[in-house]
């Protein structure tokens, strides 16, 4: 079958995911550098022309250690005359704000496109910054797609912006973009053969110090204002007026942008308005003066219907109040400035904004899924079945006194960082005491070790947020002898984002070496790290007692919490076919006997395991509980069976060749 990502010519039409969308036409745009740091929901963007780079003619894609690495490498491409396109989530362009910031000075030669995911609604952030704000200082021109084809069209069309008016342009897509898919048609790619860098000095653009910084500051600010020209004049910006009866013209208008214009449009055919002016920016930084008072010329009010904290408001009140308009200008006191705007959202701010009954069937329905929401049990986020984060979750917390089921009291504070560790928040574990951004933990943890001597601290950090900027923050903790337990969650994987490499990944998921992996220990030690344990995190007994020897030491120590991801370790297994094992060949899986069982909670609630299940709340055995291993979830990883205090959980040899004991298989499902 082919793959319409890569091979998709004009006139294709195809499915596609908004992530992929944006890839594609970055691809039409005859880019030849891409990297990111991955962070959802912008992943899937770099990952699309990474897995797919040996079927792409000269492109280079680079999972970087960071967001500030990670522009740089775009900017160092786009001066060497290659279009570049740099990919981050919402928080990522904090870490690259510097880069952003002198690219307006610098400028770019080839077109520079950083496509930022942003996450209303913060379903995989830690907060809900809109980076539109940024561009007010660093003057990143912005565009935003509200749909899957301008999501391909519109980055396409950013590169030949970037290149005209020499920015770097920031393309948004909010997580309902970036993971939707919808029907594309594909353009053409343009001859790849081309490519080509050649770097030329450009000392009047690139060095930027004392009186050259000045000049090139009011050169962006001049590139600025004929952007502005261009702007008012772009098809990417469009005033629609719509006719959809013979009633009468109103004087009410709608500004939008982005994915809240489809809910606009949806929410405006739902309510079945007659007639609606709207003016549908696809360049949102900088606006045109010129474009926004002609639309507003003839109107007596205005309503921008835009997601977050009201940046077209803004910038648009600006614009009202120096022309001179008198209308009424609505934002934020009509729609929420938090949270994810969904169309029932809309619906309901425009029709209480019109005076409109929004349709009987809406407003029932919207009655009763509320209603319901309350009903429906919450479905709580929790480590995978097997997640080696567990085992360092539960010795952490049995190391400090804590129990889900008995003392709520902990002599130590746990410092919470970015990655799959960070679900240990959650209940049961309530393990952190803080969680913001990344490499907070070891840097919070460490003032607080200083303020609170009476304190203990334990900091978390993964090991791919370990190398995105934790090494800084570590120095910092050796230089200034800080007392605190650091542990590492090295489970080889940026796996939160779909199991990109770190520094140390030491084997790809088939099997083969990568070379020049960095030693982890070896790289503590060469810091100045003196004590250093490294530990199975599935050990829970011995982890404990190692942590909390440590916590009776005093200054620095590191703990390497260390084994793989179990989804690499499984697919490995599976790409390596272990199922085909010969016969008689057996493996240990692991039975709970319910007649020794005296449901102590160890197991189900304090290491709480998915795959150990209750009988009763499976609505089996007339509500009678007992606990039992669900065999199909079960990756055998053995941690139950080591925390049981009462031996009910035992290990069993089975054999895997259905020809030679068939019963002896059943021996396990038997548990039910
Ligand atoms: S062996 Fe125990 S802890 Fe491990 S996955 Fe199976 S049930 Fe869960
Ligand atoms: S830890 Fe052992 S005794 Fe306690 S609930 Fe689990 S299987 Fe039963």
């Amino acid at each position: 079958m082919a793959n319409l990502f890569v091979d998709g010519k004009y006139g294709d039409r195809g499915i596609i995911l908004g992530n992929e969308a944006i890839a594609r036409g970055a691809l039409e745009a005859g880019i030849g550098y891409a990297s990111m740091y991955p962070g959802t929901p912008a992943s899937e963007i770099i990952i699309a022309l990474d897995k797919n780079k040996k079927n792409i003619k000269n492109i280079y894609t680079e999972f970087s250690l960071n967001e500030h690495i990670s522009l740089h490498g775009a900017i160092g491409a786009s001066w060497s005359g290659i279009r570049s396109l740099c990919a981050m989530k919402n928080v990522g362009l904090n870490v690259a704000s510097e880069p952003a910031h002198f690219l307006a000075y610098t400028g770019v030669k080839a077109g520079l496109v950083l496509a930022i995911g942003s996450d209303p609604g913060a379903p995989s952030s830690s907060n809900e910054q809109d980076d539109r704000w940024y561009s007010l200082h660093t003057y990143m021109p912005i565009i935003e797609p509200s749909n899957i084809q301008e999501a391909k069209d519109f980055t396409k069309k950013a590169f030949d912006i970037s290149e005209q008016f020499s920015f770097g342009i920031i393309l948004m897509a909010p997580s309902r973009l970036c993971h939707n898919a919808g029907i594309l048609h594909f353009g053409d790619c343009s001859d790849r053969d081309l490519i080509s860098g050649n770097f030329k000095r450009d000392p009047e653009n690139y060095l930027n110090l004392f009186n050259l910084a000045v000049k090139n500051h009011k050169k962006y600010l001049e590139r600025n204002e004929l952007l502005k020209k261009y702007v008012y004049n772009s098809e990417l910006n469009m005033i629609i007026d719509a006719q959809i009866s013979s009633a009468k013209s109103s004087r009410i208008g709608f500004i939008s942008s982005g994915v809240i214009y489809s809910h606009l449009i949806e929410a405006l055919n739902f309510i079945n308005a007659d007639y609606y002016k709207i003016l549908k920016l696809g360049i949102t930084f900088p606006l045109s003066e010129e474009l926004i008072g002609k639309f507003l010329d003839n109107l007596d009010e205005v309503v921008i219907v835009e997601e977050a904290e009201g940046f077209l408001e803004f910038q648009i009140k600006k614009i009202a109040f120096e022309i001179g308009y008198h209308g009424k200008i609505h934002g934020k006191n009509v729609f929420k400035a938090y949270g994810e705007l969904t169309i029932d959202d809309v619906i309901k701010g425009v029709t209480g904004f019109l005076g409109k009954a929004a349709p009987e069937y809406f407003t029932a329905a919207v009655n009763k899924s509320e209603i319901l929401s309350d009903k429906i049990p919450q479905r709580m986020g929790t480590f995978c079945v097997g997640c080696p984060h567990r085992g360092t979750i539960y010795s952490i917390l049995k190391a400090s006194g804590y129990s889900n089921t008995g003392s709520k009291d902990r002599d130590v504070v746990i410092a919470g960082d970015i990655g799959c560790y960070t679900l240990g928040l959650l209940p049961p574990y309530n393990a952190m005491d803080w969680l913001t951004c990344m490499n907070s933990g070891l840097s919070i943890g460490q003032a607080i070790s200083i303020a609170d001597k009476s304190k203990k601290i334990i900091a978390l950090v993964g090991d791919s947020t370990f190398y995105h900027s934790g090494i800084p923050v570590l120095m910092n903790a050796i230089q200034n002898n800080s007392n605190i337990l650091y542990i590492i969650l090295d489970n080889s994987w940026t796996a939160m984002t779909g199991h990109q490499k770190t520094p140390s990944t030491k084997t790809d998921i088939d099997g083969t070496p990568i070379p020049n992996s960095v030693n982890l220990k070896d790289l503590l030690k060469s810091l100045g790290v003196s004590y250093i344990k490294t530990v199975d995190p599935n050990s829970v007994k011995r982890f404990s007692v190692i942590i909390k020897e440590a916590l009776k030491e005093k200054g620095l120590k590191v703990i390497i919490a260390k084994r793989e991801c179990i989804l690499q370790e499984e697919r490995r297994k599976k790409i390596k076919n272990i199922k085909s094992k010969p016969e008689n060949s057996s493996e240990i899986i692991y039975e709970l006997q319910k007649e020794r069982c005296v449901k102590c909670n160890e197991c189900f609630v304090e290491l709480a395991c998915p795959a150990i299940q209750s009988a009763k709340e499976n609505g089996i055995n007339n509500g009678k509980e007992y606990y039992f291993i669900d065999p199909v979830s079960c990756v055998k990883c053995g941690v139950c069976y080591e925390v049981c205090p009462n031996s009910a959980i035992r290990k069993v040899e089975f054999n895997l060749h259905p020809s030679i004991n068939p019963e002896s298989q059943l021996c396990f499902l038997d548990n039910k």
